[in-house]
């Protein structure tokens, strides 16, 4: 089986679910049908729903199935594109107001999380952002290479920022909390449904069944690009992965002795927290190209975590630490980062392209999204400025891999050459 799909932690550990995927029933009609039950999808309907719209969402699996129920639990403000990338594609005050945007995100995310409703979501605030090259006079308020040894114990981390605003959380759990408040709000949710046809206001799903919407938002994210004729032209489906070792509770407090979560500022860098139950989540790497295996994923596990951390590395093969589980997902990218939520024709609409860093900016958007189809004209306008820019089928997918290992390769040099 493709990792895209296997078992996860977070499906393991997650909390049942309290409402019943709706029955179709034929040609029902409804204000509105959301294509997707991820953030995007469930965050789009629970505003619609709270607007006074009949809502419908379709989930071809289960809701959370996609990447937002199976991602490394990160949450923080901004975009997949960084602020300079950002600035350069829309100017800089188009892009001070999407900086706001994915702060509005940021800010509701936290505010639910942090809720006793969302106890099950084990928020942790603080991500530290780990700087493998050498002196950055660009960052402000770092942990020195000392300092940082509090926090994470390898060669190769000369400095740390922390961003308290941040936080890691289960993102599953997160899924199944909201949906069954998108539920209670009345939107109707099939899961096990796929939406695979629109013709005029009649949407047709993969079980035979139909409804009929007077508009359409596909929030597919990474997962059905290739069947989607309109979302294939802009966006390319990109794979990341996952793996999760053992409980190794000694071996953690040896070498990364914080609850907080990390990442590194690897150009294609790697991530990485304690999970309550005492086992490492470790994220790393994308391919546009490979599907990977799930012992393969295990393989470059070991790998990636033996170059950053040697020393703990040898303290799990001495206590027969494994992975117990690895998987990978599917992200929707556009060729410069950036997603693209809008109007497809007049009755369609795009809310996908959240790239790898979706969980402020897919609710903020699908919130957003929301706004404007009941009737807010402008709220979309900072998104009207992103530009859509056809990726050319193959040829995008090969120069989306050329360009990951050629900036893996700049990484490589660069801390290699201490650059
Ligand atoms: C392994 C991994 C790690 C990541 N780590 C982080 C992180 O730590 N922090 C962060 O901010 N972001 C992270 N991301 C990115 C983040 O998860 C995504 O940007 C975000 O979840 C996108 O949300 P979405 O709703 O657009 O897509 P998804 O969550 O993928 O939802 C799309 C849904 O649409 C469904 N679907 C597709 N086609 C159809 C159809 N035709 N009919 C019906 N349903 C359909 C799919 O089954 C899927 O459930 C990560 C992503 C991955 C894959």
């Amino acid at each position: 089986m493709s990792a895209v799909y296997s078992r996860t932690w977070y499906d393991d550990t997650c909390v049942s679910q309290s409402w019943q995927s709706s029955l179709v029933i034929q040609n029902k009609n409804f204000d509105f049908c959301i294509v997707g039950g991820g953030l995007a999808g469930l965050s789009c309907a629970y505003h619609l729903a709270e607007m006074g719209a009949s809502v419908a969402l379709c989930e071809h699996s289960m809701i959370g199935s996609g990447a937002s129920g199976r991602n490394g639990g990160f949450c923080s403000a901004g975009w997949a594109a960084g602020s300079d990338q950002i600035s350069r594609l829309v100017g800089p005050v188009v892009s001070k107001e999407l900086a706001s945007i994915g702060a509005d995100g940021l800010k509701w995310m936290r505010a639910r999380a942090f809720s006793a409703k969302y106890a099950k979501v084990q928020p942790i605030s603080g991500i530290i952002s780990l700087g493998l090259r050498g002196y950055r006079p660009e960052i402000n308020a770092r942990l020195d290479e000392t300092e940082l040894k509090e926090f994470v114990v390898g060669p190769r981390y000369k400095w740390g920022k922390i961003d308290n605003e941040a936080f890691h959380f289960h993102p599953l759990n997160f899924l199944k909390i909201f949906s069954q408040e998108v539920v209670g709000h009345g939107v109707k949710v099939f899961e096990n449904t796929g939406a695979v046809q629109v013709s005029g206001t009649e949407v047709c799903f993969s079980n035979g069944n139909r409804i009929s919407a007077e508009r359409m938002i596909w929030a597919t994210g990474g997962y059905s690009i290739g069947k989607n004729s309109i979302l294939k032209k802009f966006l390319l489906p990109i794979q990341t992965f996952i793996c999760v070792t053992s409980p190794m509770p000694t071996i953690l407090e040896r070498h990364i002795p914080t609850k907080m979560a990390l990442g590194d500022d690897r150009r294609a860098g790697n991530y990485f927290r304690r999970l309550p139950d005492d086992r490492l989540l470790w994220g790393m790497g994308v391919s546009a190209l490979t599907q990977r295996s799930v012992d393969s994923i295990k393989r470059m596990g070991w790998k990636n975590i033996k170059a950053h951390l040697p020393a703990m590395v040898e303290e799990m093969k001495r206590d027969n630490i494994k992975f117990d589980y690895a998987w990978s997902g599917l992200m929707a990218y556009a060729s410069h980062f950036m997603p693209y939520v809008g109007k497809l024709s007049d009755r369609e609409s795009i809310l996908c392209g959240f790239g790898g860093h979706g969980m402020n900016t897919a609710l903020i958007a699908g919130k957003r999204m929301a706004l404007f189809l009941s009737g807010d004209p402008n709220i979309l306008d900072p998104f009207l400025e992103i530009p859509r820019r056809n990726i050319f089928g193959l040829i995008g997918r090969l120069g989306a891999e050329f360009e990951y290992r050629r900036l893996s390769a700049i990484d490589y040099i660069s801390e290699t050459c201490g650059l």
